[in-house]
């Protein structure tokens, strides 16, 4: 029926994004939907969670792939007309001993985690039905890129005035300083992923300024997180938490309440409100 209650993880078909599915099966009480870049792995994730016995949806959606993110709009628009919760959880990170040099992995990690991530937002924001939860998964690598960020740039990421704009051009500023060689100059690390992860952090302290200021919309909460560092292709599994501890503050934040005043819009870390 069109008043189901529906949930969106993207990058589900392995990793934490799997596990994050796997809890909204047996938590959200409403359809979950699984969604993969590569259409093969993620019906290998559903068939997997069928021998669970849970029944997750799958529905194909690539960050960098615009006409995808409208194709899923599309759907969910006819077969729930809303959205109750969206889990951003896709993300990419070069190896240590990745060869590309600086500026390739800095645009191609931008591009997924913060812009990819950006686009999925942008596009189904719109849908989000009061109460709905909205988590972007984000890292602790925040905190150390943004602790060997300048004191100029720490100013920028926390002026109260900060709007997606500014975000955007930080991030822009970013990748064109890896590109001319100017990032250390202009007060930047070498260290793109936790660049792109100060992104989907400043971004989503935006999008619940955005969100408390339009009185057309209540109790939308959005948070980004860190999972903790968990064995996955991305850590070369060398992560000390399962995929389901990683997956346990992404299904907080993804579970809260009706009316939650906090966490909202904060970034958290084993369920608790941390800084960066
Ligand atoms: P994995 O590499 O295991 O999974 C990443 C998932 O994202 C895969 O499903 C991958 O699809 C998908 N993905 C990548 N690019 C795109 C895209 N353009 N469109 C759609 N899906 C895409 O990593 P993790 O499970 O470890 O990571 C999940 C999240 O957790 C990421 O955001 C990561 O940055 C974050 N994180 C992870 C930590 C860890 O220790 N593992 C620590 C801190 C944060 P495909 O299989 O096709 O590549």
């Amino acid at each position: 029926s069109a008043n189901k209650r529906v949930a969106v993880v993207t990058g589900a078909n392995k990793g934490i994004g799997f596990a994050i599915v796997r809890g909204l099966c047996k938590q959200f009480d409403g359809d979950v939907i699984l969604t993969a870049r590569n259409e093969e792995n993620g019906k290998q994730a559903i068939e997997s969670l069928n021998k669970e016995g849970l029944k997750p949806i799958f529905h194909q959606m690539n960050l960098n792939d615009v006409t995808s993110i409208d194709r899923i709009k599309d759907y969910l628009q006819s077969n729930y007309g809303g959205l109750d919760v969206l889990v951003n959880n896709a993300g990419i990170a070069f190896k240590m001993a990745a060869t590309e040099p600086f500026a390739v992995q800095a645009e191609i990690t931008m591009a997924t985690n913060f812009w990819g991530t950006l686009n999925v937002c942008n596009r189904l924001f719109s849908l989000l039905r009061p109460h709905a939860r909205v988590v972007n998964v984000s890292s602790m690598a925040t905190k150390y890129a943004a602790e060997k960020c300048s004191k100029d740039l720490l100013q920028q990421f926390s002026s109260p005035d900060l709007s997606m704009n500014k975000v955007e051009q930080l991030m822009t500023d970013f990748v064109n300083a890896a590109k001319s060689g100017t990032a250390k100059d202009k007060g930047w690390p070498e260290y793109s992923y936790g660049v792109t992860k100060i992104g989907v952090t400043l971004m989503t302290f935006v999008q619940q300024k955005e969100l408390n200021k339009d009185e057309s919309r209540s109790d939308i909460v959005v948070n980004a997180c860190c999972p903790g560092y968990v064995s996955t292709d991305m850590s070369s599994f060398k992560g000390t938490k399962t995929i389901d501890e990683g997956a346990d503050t992404p299904l907080y934040l993804a579970l809260l309440p009706p009316n939650t005043t906090s966490p909202k819009g904060n970034y958290c870390s084993d369920r608790k409100i941390s800084t960066f």
